[in-house]
């Protein structure tokens, strides 16, 4: 470790975006020294609103996700771990199934690691802008960024409600659809539906045993059902349903949540796992639909002049990374130790050199893994699994695993092992 500059050359700086990674960076430039505010397109937060222009991902009541060590050690060194051990509950393992019921394989946490959260969206949000809130954070809702002009000594951002804010810096934390992204490269590539639609739901009641913690994915024979029953007799689950056209999340939700599950009980119907059951138990008003799956393509730069994006904006990866907002936590602190210690360039270029190798792989990591596994891939396509393909997939997935995983059996390994030392200087 070496002496640290005495203060930051960047004093100030405007984050657009309340999602994780804005809150997380906005409090991580806190502690460094940086007066951060951020400006949130929506007047609610963004986990609680039921989406729309898919400014956000996965928002809406009831979504459920999950926090990785590697997202919680992230926040750990901001002091801000908490906020995701109060409101988590731990996951113990992470078992395959094959639509027949199959054990295709049990993976372990690695056992020196904390363990991954199960976090309700909307509850993972509020905790996280509380905390924010309590450190003296200003979060400005209902200020959607509209343009942003950089003068080469600051930024001055423009909002549709006619106001101003200028800064050292604007950090793009705005999400898939960024704004910011564009302002930086407008060719930068588009997101790319993947091919699926993705529902969510959070079921008051079911009368299936507890999972004891265990984390269910199942390769459905026409979709992907990933569950969790929890001890007082509350379940979650997701589904990646292939749908060959895409449709925006608006257009999905016009579709209404009754004939959706609707067509997911048909999608079901043949599995023998507990998908069908969890769904007769499942209301309309309990399902979230979440909307098409989407990310991005690799792209190597990520900031122009005195503009940056993180998180999604600059890296989404597909749902079932169970990745994105711990990277974005990981990028958004990161990004505070940059700024802390080098001038806005160099800053940026160090950033960009310390996160482009980790989220490559992260990201080359997950399309492999689905390849190699090919019931992941055939079911993140339009084109459901044939018989043939089905049993292949289901006799290889439990040497895929094992091989693909470091280490055998273990959940996450290599990408969870991942610890932020905020005390070195940068650079
Ligand atoms: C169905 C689903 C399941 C998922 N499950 C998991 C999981 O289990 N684990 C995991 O780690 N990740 C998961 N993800 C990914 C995760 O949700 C994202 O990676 C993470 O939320 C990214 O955070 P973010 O802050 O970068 O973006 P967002 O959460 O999208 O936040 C962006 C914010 O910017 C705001 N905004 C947008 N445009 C503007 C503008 N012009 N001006 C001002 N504000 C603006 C938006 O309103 C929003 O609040 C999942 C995603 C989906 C879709």
């Amino acid at each position: 470790m070496t002496a640290r500059t005495p203060a930051p050359t960047t004093r100030t700086a405007l984050v657009i975006g309340g999602g994780v990674a804005g809150l997380v960076a906005a409090m991580a430039l806190h502690k460094a020294g940086i007066e951060a505010r951020v400006y949130e397109a929506y007047d609610a937060h963004s986990g609680a609103r039921g989406g729309g222009d898919g400014g956000g991902r996965g928002g809406g009541r009831g979504g459920a996700m999950t926090i990785a060590p590697n997202g919680q050690q992230a926040l750990e060194a901001i002091d801000a771990a908490e906020t995701v051990r109060t409101i988590g509950t731990p996951v113990t393992a992470l078992a395959l199934r094959s639509w027949t019921g199959r054990h295709l394989a049990q993976l372990a946490p690695p056992a020196d690691l904390p363990a991954t959260r199960f976090v309700w969206r909307t509850e993972l949000h509020e905790a996280i802008e509380a905390e924010a809130s309590s450190r003296g954070i200003p979060v400005h809702k209902g200020k959607r960024l509209l343009d942003a002009t950089d003068t080469g000594t600051g930024v001055t951002a423009r909002f549709s409600d006619g106001s101003q804010a200028r800064a050292d810096v604007l950090i793009g934390a705005d999400g898939l659809r960024s704004t910011v992204r564009a302002l930086i490269d407008p060719s930068f590539p588009k997101p790319h539906y993947a091919g699926t639609l993705t529902f969510t739901a959070r079921v008051p009641k079911t009368e299936l045993p507890s999972t004891e913690g265990v984390l269910y994915m199942c390769y459905g024979k026409k979709a992907y059902f990933a569950y969790q029953i929890f001890d007082d007799a509350s379940a979650a689950w997701s589904v990646n349903l292939p749908h060959r056209e895409p449709l925006t999340q608006a257009e999905a939700q016009a579709v209404g949540a009754g004939e959706w599950l609707k067509r997911l009980r048909e999608a079901f119907t043949d599995d023998r796992t507990p998908a069908p059951d969890l769904l007769a138990d499942t209301s309309p008003e309990d399902v979230l639909i979440t909307g098409p799956t989407e990310t991005m393509p690799p792209v190597q730069t990520w900031s122009r002049g005195r503009m940056i994006v993180i998180g999604d904006a600059a890296h989404a990866m597909s749902p079932t990374s169970g990745q994105g907002a711990s990277l974005a936590s990981e990028g958004a602190v990161q990004l505070a130790r940059c700024l802390r210690d080098l001038p806005v360039g160099k800053a940026f270029k160090a950033y960009e050199s310390l996160r482009h190798p980790r989220v490559d792989r992260i990201l080359k990591h997950t399309t492999a893994t689905a390849t190699a596994t090919s019931a992941a891939a055939r079911t993140a396509t339009p084109k459901p699994a044939g018989p043939l393909s089905r049993a292949l997939r289901d006799a290889l997935l439990p040497v895929a695993t094992k091989v693909g995983g470091a280490g055998g059996a273990v959940w996450g390994a290599w990408q969870f092992d991942h610890r932020i030392n905020w005390d070195e200087q940068v650079g």
